[in-house]
């Protein structure tokens, strides 16, 4: 279980979070909605040490997080996913799950600034190489990462999220991006990781994909918690509708707004990969 207790960041005079008090719990797909600006992937980065909470407590099965550095809380049991893709692209997609399990007294950082490739264990591999198969990659093991097609790094950046056994796995906005055949099949692993003892948080902008394979939406809006229920209800709740567009009958508007998201994120991607970067 995971839980933000009283949790505010603030950025300067910009507060992101504003004293947001959410319990995710195990066992459950728990989508978080809201419109751009939100303070969606502050909370994610917050929860996994990317950034520090200006106050209050985030705990993972009671054990606090707020203060503890990213690869603590990564063996902790928290494995996330980036909005915009962190992939080691200097090395093989085995080689970049390898790193998510090196015992860390590196921590990542450190390895990324050498281009270190991890020396993992004869037991990391083949938990590595596992986990590539249960997403239908396991024949880009050997690929340098940086080298594969946008929708192929998405499926690797879920892969190392995984590859730790997590307890709570953030996923910010994994199908942005992403073609509709690409969505079902992160749609489909994303139900295939459905399991008692994991927390699953899922942003996405994609309704379709949301109301499918959520059991619980948070609706967030200018750093607060805005709602909390079943799909259905905040489908058709009108607080809601009016947080995106102002207006009710507004839903519809956050599934054009994911599409053009979408068309402009793959224009980036090839332009990063013709530019060799991710
Ligand atoms: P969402 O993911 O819901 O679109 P974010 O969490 O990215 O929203 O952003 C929430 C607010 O925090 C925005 O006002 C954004 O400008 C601000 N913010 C996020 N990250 C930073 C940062 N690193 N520095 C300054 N402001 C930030
Ligand atoms: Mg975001």
């Amino acid at each position: 279980m995971l839980v933000f207790d009283h949790v505010i960041k603030r950025f300067g005079a910009n507060t992101a979070i504003d004293d947001v008090s959410l319990t995710i719990r195990a066992g459950v797909i728990t989508a978080v909605i809201g419109p751009n600006g939100a303070g969606k992937s502050t909370l994610v980065n917050m929860a996994a040490g990317s950034y520090r909470a200006t106050s209050g407590r985030i705990l993972l099965d009671g054990a606090e997080l707020q203060t503890l550095p990213k690869y603590r809380i990564a063996r902790a049991g928290l494995g996330r996913t980036y909005q915009n893709i962190r992939l080691f692209d200097g090395l093989t997609v085995l080689q970049n799950l390898e790193v998510a399990l090196v015992p860390q007294s590196l921590p990542l950082l450190i390895a990324e600034a050498f281009w270190l490739a991890p020396r993992g264990s004869a037991e990391a591999r083949e938990t590595s190489r596992a986990v590539l198969a249960r997403l239908g990659i396991a024949h880009l093991a050997d690929r340098q990462a940086g080298s594969l097609a946008y929708g192929q790094q998405k499926l690797v950046e879920l892969a190392r999220a995984i590859v730790g056994r997590p307890r709570a796995l953030l996923l910010d906005e994994p199908a942005a991006g992403l073609n509709h055949g690409e969505t079902d099949e992160l749609k489909a692993h994303i139900q295939s990781l459905r399991s008692p003892e994991l927390a699953i948080v899922l942003i996405e902008h994609d309704m379709k994909l949301i109301m499918s394979v959520s059991d619980e939406i948070t609706v967030m809006n200018r750093g607060a918690v805005l709602a909390q229920g079943a799909p259905e209800a905040i489908r058709d709740n009108r607080q809601v509708q009016e947080a995106y567009l102002g207006q009710p009958g507004a839903m519809g508007a956050i599934e054009t707004a994911a599409r053009g998201r979408r068309n402009r994120v793959r224009l980036r991607a090839s332009e990063g990969l013709a530019w060799g970067q991710s």
